[in-house]
């Protein structure tokens, strides 16, 4: 029988963030033997939030070396954890930190990895899409230890609280340290636009860009309506690639895009509950993106855009400058 790894990184006041819990619920929940192990500068709130999964053991490396996302101190915690638990299947969540340090551990250990998977199953048996989220197969493995990322979004979070988790510490041999982490470039000219938990996706298209009906384009009021309905509703936002080309370009066109945000065949395809699409088109490479957006309504002065061909819920036929001052307004 298999035996679970739980694995993941502390934030930086000490917790774990959501995505962290969903893997944690998805481990547990296979039924099988699970350990717990954690890697952080701290584990402040990370010990009360998994001590109640019923974990055999709970491991643990900290230190300010571990603060910091570095593939150097990453790989060594994680590596270390792994072979202290000497578990056949190492379940963590995908990460900025997990999709680059966890496979070089795979590696180290002789082991298997499957990442950007969306379901695991007893057995265990894992689901991932493939061909640009067009195929989706379920996979098991004979060759262990089975690492396995689970992205976000795919699994209720873990939540049983009763009391702290005492944890065993794993040392850890760090290799000679090359790298200094300054601090984050980001590269949002603005606030940070892309939020994977909100409840909702508000995608802006090229037509925030055109000329509107008086003759004129009007970019810094499209700002204004966009920024000033993300502010009120902490919706995350996404765009198509015609506009979020434009931004690229330096143009002065809505100038917190950029090709983070673009949703579709060759952008994200992110898991929101709702979504709106507002000044987009509608086509079929932007609305492949929206595969896992579960109610989808679009704003478009065209009742032929390619919303209104099945693949919005509910088409507006109406002007997105107008719909969004009045929603403005309401909130
Ligand atoms: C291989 C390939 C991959 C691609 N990958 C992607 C991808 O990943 N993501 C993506 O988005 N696209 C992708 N595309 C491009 C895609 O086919 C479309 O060209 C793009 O999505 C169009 O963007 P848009 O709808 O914002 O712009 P447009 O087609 O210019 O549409 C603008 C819309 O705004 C509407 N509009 C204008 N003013 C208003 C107003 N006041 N109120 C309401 N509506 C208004 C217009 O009626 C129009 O429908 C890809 C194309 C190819 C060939």
């Amino acid at each position: 029988m298999d035996t679970i790894l739980f694995l993941a990184f502390t934030e930086s006041d000490g917790s774990l963030a959501k995505a962290a819990l969903e893997a944690l619920g998805a481990a547990a929940s296979l039924g099988a033997p699970l350990s717990v192990g954690l890697v952080g500068a701290s584990l402040a709130s990370a010990s009360r939030q998994v001590a109640g999964c019923s974990a055999a053991r709970f491991l643990s490396v900290t230190g300010e070396e571990f603060a910091q996302s570095r593939y150097s101190t990453d790989a060594a915690a994680a590596e270390a954890i792994a072979r202290a638990a000497e578990a056949t299947v190492v379940i963590a969540p995908a990460s900025v930190r997990t999709n680059r340090a966890v496979p070089g551990v795979a590696h180290r250990l002789a082991g298997a990895i499957d990442t950007h998977v969306t379901a695991l199953a007893e057995g265990p048996s894992v689901t991932r899409w493939y061909y640009r989220q067009r195929m989706e197969a379920v996979l098991t493995r004979t060759g262990r230890p089975w690492f396995i990322l689970l992205e976000s979004g795919c699994h209720a979070p873990f939540a049983a609280a009763s009391g702290e988790a005492v944890f065993e510490t794993v040392s850890v041999t760090l290799p000679p340290l090359r790298t200094t982490v300054t601090g984050v470039r980001s590269p949002q000219s603005g606030e940070q636009t892309i939020r994977p938990d909100a409840p909702l996706l508000f995608v802006a298209g090229a037509g925030w860009t055109k000329k509107q009906a008086d003759g004129q384009t009007h970019p810094r009021e499209a700002e204004e309506l966009i920024l000033g309905f993300l502010h009120k509703t902490q919706a995350s936002l996404g765009g198509s690639k015609s506009l979020v080309d434009l931004s690229g370009e330096g143009e002065a066109v809505l100038p917190f895009m950029t090709h983070l945000n673009q949703i579709g065949q060759t952008g994200a395809t992110p898991r929101h509950p709702k979504g709106l699409s507002t000044c987009c088109h509608g086509e079929e490479p932007h609305v492949v993106g929206w595969r896992f957006i579960t109610e989808r309504r679009a704003v478009n002065l065209d009742p032929n855009c390619g919303w209104s061909r099945g693949k919005a819920d509910v088409l507006y036929v109406a002007d997105a400058f107008e719909v969004m001052r009045k929603l403005n307004a309401l909130l």
